[in-house]
Order: structure tokens, then C-alpha cells, then sequence
């Protein structure tokens, strides 16, 4: 019987599955809250990405379009947000149109006829969806699912993991990355603005107020050294991720964006203007806060199943060692699969940016990667499930467990270059050069090839 895979989310990682599924003779079943298909990246359509479409496009999506008549875009140039839209989502979304159904917000998983707690039948017992839209509830049934609906709409509060006080619905008080230079001008423009964060989003909002003539940008880093937030600069191999870095080291060199590190926001006093109050006792008055501390993933839509996370990290415990902030800033994380992924509930995996957990650093292309193997797994090919078919660029920073940041000339986190082909990390290296059989996290040795990618 043809299986049917659920794909949760229509964003870039969920339509690249359902182009996998179909290359592999199954049946998608696209279910996406929004309107239109790249729901949460047109909530972004304004920012510059720093992959390029090389890096941006699924290998089954393009040979799906390309039947379509689809020409590829330039592989080396960046687009944005809604450029990726248009020229690769929306083309994606009209050739899965059969398979799609949008304005369903997934609000519960479950298996048909069989509790949390129950074992027989488990493996057998499709599963259920649970959706509600403008046309009401609906249940939805599928041999497996796929996670795949991001982070985006669970944006971090300002506190250590909850708001602080005075930020609960604060009209002056924004998250992720407001629209400074567009639609959102009139709120931002000749503003004092506050942007607390230390990643991509916070660097790229802070870069783009520069733009705007007299407009007062500060910059509310929690940490007390600004080098990590930097990143790689010109040893990116991503040069527009390496330049976000570069062009915030200039601004805050200049001047031109003035920095609070080590600011642990303690509360928001005030409406117009606010006051951003520090534990430490600093009190910075503005009339615009954009909080851009990170997203998390929204796990309640999974309570009815057997889902193993990382207690910090909520992600996969296999992939937790791989992209953890406190041990690893390089962002070069290992390619990884359906191994990696999948839970202790039979035919359920978690894909794309949700996969992540809170953890940053999620790439496109780790995605489309991550539901190749998926897919392969689902369809019962499971050579192909745990092949690598992937080189990621490297950030060209790296700082493993124990080590400052440092410019990653010839190291991979923590430690010398490696020799080792078959490592899957420095820890594998050093344990089997000392006679053990691995470093324990579990993960299928990469390909020769393919090892420099390892981190
Ligand atoms: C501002 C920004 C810039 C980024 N730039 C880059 C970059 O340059 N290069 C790169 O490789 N990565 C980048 N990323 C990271 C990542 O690749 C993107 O976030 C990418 O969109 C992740 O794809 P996704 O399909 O996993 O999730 P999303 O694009 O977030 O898609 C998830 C989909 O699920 C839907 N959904 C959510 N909840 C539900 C629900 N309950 N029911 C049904 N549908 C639901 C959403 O509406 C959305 O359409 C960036 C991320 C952000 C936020």
C-alpha cells in the first residue's frame, strides 16, 4: 500500500520533503497554517540571506521544478527573504498544489485508537492530525510524519526565558527582525532603538538602523565580549554571514551603534519612552526595544507522542552535541539524518529549523539534507537514509569545548586539524587514536570525503 507521509509546515524544509515523498513513489500531505506557502520566511521577505541559492535549494525540488520550465537562479547570489519566495517557494508551492492544504494549523499529533502509553499496535497505528482553520476542526491520517513547522512564531521574551517585567504585550517593544527600512520605517526612523540579542537577527537589525539618518542604534549584548557574536568575518565561507560580522565591527567601532555588553535585561519601565533596566543596575531610556534573543520550537502540538529531547536544547539528544551553544560557536555542524532524528514514536521525525531546537546556526541546506535521509528512511531505504550527501560551508571560527574563540585556521572545534577520515568529531579522533571505539555520540561515521564538514 502507497505510504502517505504527513509534512507539517509548508516552509522550505517541509516542501522539499514532500518533493522527496513523491520522488519516492509516497503520497505528501502538506498541512500549513498560513495563507500561502513560505508562511514565517515572508515574515522575514525583507532580510538579505547569507547563503546563496547554491546553498538555498533542494536537490528533488529543482529537478521537480525544472520540469515545470523553472530556470535556476544565479547559484552564487544571495536573495532575500521574498525573493526566495518568489522565484523558488511559490513555483514549488503551485507543483505540489495537489497535495497541499493551507489554513490548517496543526494543533495536535497523535496515533489512531492507541494512548501515549500503550505499546501494542504502536508501530502499525496511523497516525492523526489534528487541524483547525477557517473551515473548522479536521482530522488528517498519515503512515508517518514529519515535523517541519519551524521556530519562528515562538520568538524568545527578553528575560532568561520569560518575559520580564513590563514587556507583556509593550507597544513599543518588538521581536525577531521588524521591517526597519521598509514597512516598518515610520516606527523606527530618527528613533532611539534598543535591539537586545547576540546573533544574526539582532546584527542584521542593528545594521540596517544604521541606514536610517538619525536613528540611535544600542546594542543590548548579554555577553561581556562581543567576539563570538562576530563571528568569522572574512574566513567565512559564507562571505555574506561572514560580513554581517565585519560591518558590525565597523559600526561598533565607529561609533555609529553604541554597545552594552554583558546587559542582562531585568525590566521594561515606562511606554514612551521605556527604560531597558539591567540586573547590574543600567538603565537604557529609548523609544523602540527589538528583542532578537533567539526562537523556540512549539513542542505541544506533540505531547500525545513518544518524542525524545534535550533537556536544554530540546532538540534530538544525537544532534545536541552537534549544535550546542555552549560548547560549539562555530555553527559548522555535521551533516545529519534519520539516525539523528528520529524518536522513540516509529515513523516521526522532527526536520528543518524546529529540528534545532533553541539552539541557532540552522542552515537551508542541513535541512533539505536532513529530509533526504528522512524520506529515504520512511521509504524503507535505509543505505541511502544514513549516506551523507553533503559539504557545508565552514564559518571559519571555531571554539570546542574549553577553547576561546579563535580564528579556525587549520582547527575543527577542539583541537588540531583532524586526520582521521572516518571521524565524526575531534572527541571520536582523540578516543580512537587511544584505542577506543568511539567518542560515544552515536552518530554513523561520515564519509572520507566529507570529513573537514565534521565540527
Ligand atoms: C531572519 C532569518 C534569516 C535566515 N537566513 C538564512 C540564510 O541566509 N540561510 C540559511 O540557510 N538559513 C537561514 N535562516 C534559517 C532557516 O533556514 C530558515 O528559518 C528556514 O526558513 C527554515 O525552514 P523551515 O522549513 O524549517 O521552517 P520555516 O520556514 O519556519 O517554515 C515552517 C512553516 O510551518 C508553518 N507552521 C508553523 N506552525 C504550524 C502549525 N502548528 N501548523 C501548520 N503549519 C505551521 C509556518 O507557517 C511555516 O510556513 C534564516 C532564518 C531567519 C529567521
Amino acid at each position: 500500500m502507497t505510504k502517505t507521509v504527513a509534512i507539517l509546515g509548508a516552509g522550505p524544509v517541509g516542501l522539499a520533503a514532500a518533493a522527496h515523498v513523491l520522488e519516492r513513489g509516497m503520497v505528501p500531505l502538506i498541512l500549513e497554517r498560513g495563507d500561502a506557502v513560505g508562511h514565517a520566511v515572508k515574515a522575514w521577505g525583507h532580510v538579505p540571506m547569507f547563503s546563496n541559492w547554491r546553498y538555498n535549494t533542494d536537490r528533488a525540488v529543482t529537478r521537480r521544478l525544472e520540469q515545470t520550465g523553472w530556470r535556476a537562479p544565479d547559484p552564487e547570489a544571495c536573495p532575500t527573504g521574498a525573493e526566495l519566495v518568489a522565484g523558488y517557494l511559490d513555483p514549488l508551492g503551485h507543483s505540489l498544489a495537489p497535495w497541499l492544504r493551507l489554513d490548517r494549523n496543526v494543533v495536535a499529533v497523535s496515533r489512531e485508537g492507541i494512548g501515549k502509553a500503550k505499546d501494542a499496535g504502536r508501530a502499525t497505528a496511523r497516525f492523526v492530525i489534528g487541524t483547525e482553520g477557517a473551515a473548522g476542526e479536521e482530522r488528517h491520517f498519515a503512515d508517518a510524519v514529519i515535523d517541519a513547522t519551524g521556530t519562528w512564531f515562538q520568538p524568545n521574551p527578553g528575560g532568561a526565558g520569560r518575559p520580564v517585567p513590563g514587556e507583556a504585550a509593550h507597544p513599543h517593544v518588538s521581536y525577531g527582525m521588524p521591517d526597519v527600512t521598509g514597512q516598518d520605517r515610520a516606527r523606527f526612523a530618527g528613533k532611539r532603538v534598543a535591539v537586545l540579542g547576540g546573533g544574526h537577527s539582532a546584527i542584521g537589525t542593528m545594521i540596517a538602523l544604521s541606514e536610517l539618518p538619525g536613528t540611535q542604534a544600542i546594542w543590548l549584548c548579554r555577553a561581556k565580549a562581543i567576539t563570538r557574536a562576530l563571528g568569522g568575518g572574512a574566513a567565512d565561507q559564507l562571505s555574506a554571514r561572514g560580513a554581517l560580522g565585519t560591518d558590525m565591527k565597523r559600526l561598533v567601532t565607529n561609533r555609529d551603534v553604541r554597545l552594552e555588553s554583558g546587559f542582562h535585561l531585568a525590566a521594561i519601565e515606562g511606554v514612551a519612552p521605556l527604560a531597558a533596566l539591567a540586573e547590574d543596575g543600567r538603565r537604557i531610556e529609548v523609544d523602540e526595544l527589538v528583542i532578537a534573543t533567539g526562537f523556540r520550537p512549539d513542542l505541544s502540538i506533540l505531547q500525545e507522542l513518544r518524542v525524545t529531547l534535550d533537556p536544554a536544547l530540546e532538540c534530538p539528544p544525537a544532534l545536541a552535541p552537534l549544535i550546542d551553544p555552549n560548547q560549539h560557536s562555530c555553527g559548522t555542524v555535521r551533516p545529519h539524518g534519520a539516525a539523528e532524528l528520529s524518536h522513540p514514536e516509529p515513523g516521526f521525525y522532527i526536520a528543518g529549523m524546529k529540528s534545532y531546537g533553541r539552539a541557532p546556526t540552522f542552515l537551508m541546506a542541513t535541512g533539505h539534507e536532513q529530509v533526504r535521509s528522512i524520506v529515504a528512511a520512511i521509504a524503507g531505504d535505509h543505505v541511502a537514509a544514513a549516506r551523507v550527501e553533503l559539504v557545508l560551508p565552514q564559518t571559519g571560527v571555531c571554539s570546542g569545548p574549553g577553547r576561546p574563540v579563535a580564528k579556525a585556521a587549520s582547527g575543527c572545534c577542539g583541537g588540531p586539524a583532524q586526520t582521521r577520515a572516518d571521524a565524526c568529531c575531534v572527541k571520536y579522533e582523540v578516543a580512537k587514536n587511544s584505542g577506543e571505539t568511539g567518542c560515544g555520540c552515536g552518530t554513523a561515521s561520515v564519509e572520507p570525503a566529507k570529513a573537514a564538514a565534521c565540527c
